[in-house]
């Protein structure tokens, strides 16, 4: 039986952990053990955090757009930002790459929401913004 949720939230990290727990109520109908929850949060603050430090650099006002969707023992999710894009996706997604090395970032985001979710597909577009969705 498909399901299927959608949140949109402004671009505050106090939104973070609401996206999280958000999405782990979501999933929990999957019956996930504490170890596949606890995957899926870390991968969803992840994509939520980029969203809000690197799409919209930390401007309050964007709209972060969170989905979800259930079939059969799979979850889809998709986070996405109408911000400013990822140049170059790649390069991006490369372990300890970041575009931020002055602040307390490692370039691990991406590299995390891969090794805890299953399929990790980036689509970003300069200036129109960034989706990412995961599934597990
Ligand atoms: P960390 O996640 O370890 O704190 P990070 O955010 O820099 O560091 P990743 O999450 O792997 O590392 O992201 C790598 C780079 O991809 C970022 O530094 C940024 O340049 C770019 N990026 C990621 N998500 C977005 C996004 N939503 N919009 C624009 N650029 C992004
Ligand atoms: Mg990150």
């Amino acid at each position: 039986e498909k399901n299927y949720m959608k949140v949109e939230f402004l671009s505050k990290s106090t939104n973070e952990s609401f996206a999280r727990v958000v999405v782990a109520a979501f999933a929990s109908q999957l019956d996930p053990t504490i170890e596949e929850l606890s995957d899926i949060k870390t991968a969803v603050s992840e994509a939520v955090t980029n969203a809000i430090i690197h799409g919209y650099e930390y401007n309050n006002d964007g709209i972060v757009i969170v989905e979800a969707t259930i079939e059969g023992n799979r979850i889809e999710i998709i986070v996405e930002d109408k911000g400013k894009g990822i140049p170059d996706i790649k390069k991006a997604m490369e372990p300890f790459y970041t575009s931020k090395p002055d602040l307390e970032r490692s370039g691990m985001g991406f590299t995390v929401m891969e090794t805890f979710m299953d399929e990790l597909i980036v689509e970003s577009q300069l200036g129109k913004g960034t989706r990412v969705k995961m599934t597990k």
